[in-house]
């Protein structure tokens, strides 16, 4: 016996606890999961539980059913074994080097000055447990361990589809209690590129920045329907509001941090005749009005000024000013649709997320999302559309389709049964607007009826990450009692 020194002293399920916290001393960040490779490997060897690997990283760990349910159908349970490895600079932990010290607060539990890793370890050490614990009856299972989730959904991305064999697949990564989801979006990236003539700045112009920040971003995704100001757009629509009533040349624009965020910050230099210069500031002070107006109940805080610049540089000409504001004002970005399914859901939608000015060419990138598959080349269209009317190119990458919702999906059936019967409540059926690795997987693996489900995790990737430790004995038992259901006979 260990001396019960710990922090999960006394917590159930005690299998599931001792694996997480054997994970805790692991080094498991992006790219580096190798020793948490090593570490499910050597486990599975010493059942004798055969192990899959693609050239991807990603690691299958096959297990039979147990006595009775061999004709069960294969359920994939998945997780990833990569976790976001965030510290308190003074701290002396630090889990990218397998250091990470477990505080128990109450019913939460969280580490010391660094991230926990229950996203994702919870999926790892429930498949660990659940396969160990011989009072539980299951199907043939395949434990689903993917890699870099946390950077892009790399494993997922790069995963063979011939290592997921079962028809039935259980992705154990959400961070919400009671929740059942199923269903995410897809995204697509654009870029639109223009290039455009620049000419001499006028006699005696004067060089001013015009710059917009102050709203509150988010993410582009779960954050795109709540009315956020994009800063692109809106410098976007001060500026060509301006040019309706005084001449300028647009010198350089540019805005946005992240593909994934709503922008934030935006700033644009404009040559201006001195003569108009006081026309100028008051044009686009007065657009600013009317769009802190716009967003007086959703965002505050956007705000624009007008400054001088330090050194005059050579403007895009006055047709070319023209057609860069036109194009920044006809690419869409908010919400496109919300979901047949859900109450307050986006479906699909579309992010103007970064603006770039190199040399000559202004470069415009979008995210676009949609669980619908079919609803997102009529945006990429009208992107392409904006492209060629201002002269410009577009680059589309289609990153991966949309998991869309299956609301007559079997498991999803036995799993609302499941959970009323364990709870006595019924639990919350959603989906995100956002990606997952399901959505990756289940492009490539078709046919797949896949569901979502976790204990409650707060803030993620962030030193306060914490886990509820009740739900995730209800995480537990739910699971269990699922894997049984899905593989009973008849
Ligand atoms: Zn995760």
């Amino acid at each position: 016996m260990a001396t019960e020194t710990s922090a999960l002293t006394g917590l159930e399920p005690r299998a599931f606890w001792a694996h997480f916290e054997a994970l805790t001393r692991i080094a498991r960040p992006s790219r580096g999961e190798e020793p948490a490779i090593e570490h499910v490997r050597r486990w599975a060897d010493e059942r004798g539980l055969g192990v899959r690997q693609d050239e991807g990283r990603n690691v299958v760990i096959d297990v039979p059913a147990t006595p009775g349910r061999e004709d069960a159908p294969t359920v994939t349970l998945q997780g990833h074994l990569d976790i976001v490895c965030e510290r308190d600079p003074a701290s002396p932990n630090d889990p990218a080097e397998g250091r990470i010290a477990l505080v128990r607060d109450g019913d939460w539990l969280t580490a010391d000055g660094t991230t926990l890793g229950a996203d994702d370890g919870v999926a790892i050490a429930a498949m660990m447990a659940l396969v160990e614990d011989e009072s539980l009856a299951h199907g043939p299972l395949a434990l689903l361990m993917t890699v870099a989730e946390e950077v892009g959904l790399e494993g997922a991305n790069a995963l063979d589809p011939s290592l997921v064999t079962g028809s039935i697949l259980l992705n154990l990564d959400s961070e919400e209690d009671g929740k059942l989801t199923v269903g995410c979006a897809g995204s697509t990236d654009t870029w639109i590129r223009i290039d455009a003539p620049r000419e001499p700045a006028v006699e005696g112009a004067v060089p001013l920045v015009v710059t917009v920040r102050g709203g509150q971003g988010g993410h582009s995704g779960m954050g795109i329907g709540l009315g956020r100001s994009n800063a692109v757009k809106v410098l976007g629509r001060a500026l060509r509001e301006a040019s309706g009533t005084v001449r300028f040349g647009l010198v350089s624009f540019q805005g946005g941090k992240s593909r994934n965020a709503i922008p934030r910050d935006a700033v644009a230099i404009c040559s201006v005749a001195s003569d108009d210069e006081q026309a100028f500031r008051a044009a686009v002070s007065a657009s600013a009005e009317a769009i802190r107006d716009a967003f007086a109940k959703t965002d505050p805080g956007v705000s624009i000024a007008v400054d001088t610049a330090d050194a005059p540089a050579a403007p895009w000409s006055a047709e070319a000013t023209a057609r860069l504001l036109d194009a920044i004002a006809l690419v869409p970005t908010g919400p496109l649709a919300l979901s047949p399914d859900f109450d307050d859901l986006v479906e699909t939608s579309t992010s103007l997320g970064e603006a770039l000015t190199e040399g000559d060419r202004l470069t415009l990138h979008s995210l676009s999302r949609s669980s619908n598959d079919s609803a997102l080349p009529e945006v990429i269209s009208t992107l392409d559309a904006v492209a060629r009317l201002a002269g410009g190119e577009l680059e589309v990458k289609v990153n991966y389709g949309g998991w869309r919702p299956d609301m007559d999906s079997p498991t999803l059936a036995a799993a609302r049964a499941t959970f009323e019967r364990l709870f006595g409540d019924p639990p919350v059926v959603t989906a995100v607007h956002a990606g997952l690795e399901t959505a990756v997987i289940g492009s490539k693996v078709h046919g797949l009826d896949m569901l979502s489900f976790g204990p409650q995790i707060e803030f993620p990737h962030s030193p306060d990450e914490r886990v509820s430790i009740p739900t995730v004995e209800r995480f537990w038992r739910l699971l269990v009692a699922l894997v049984d259901e899905l593989s009973r006979p008849g």
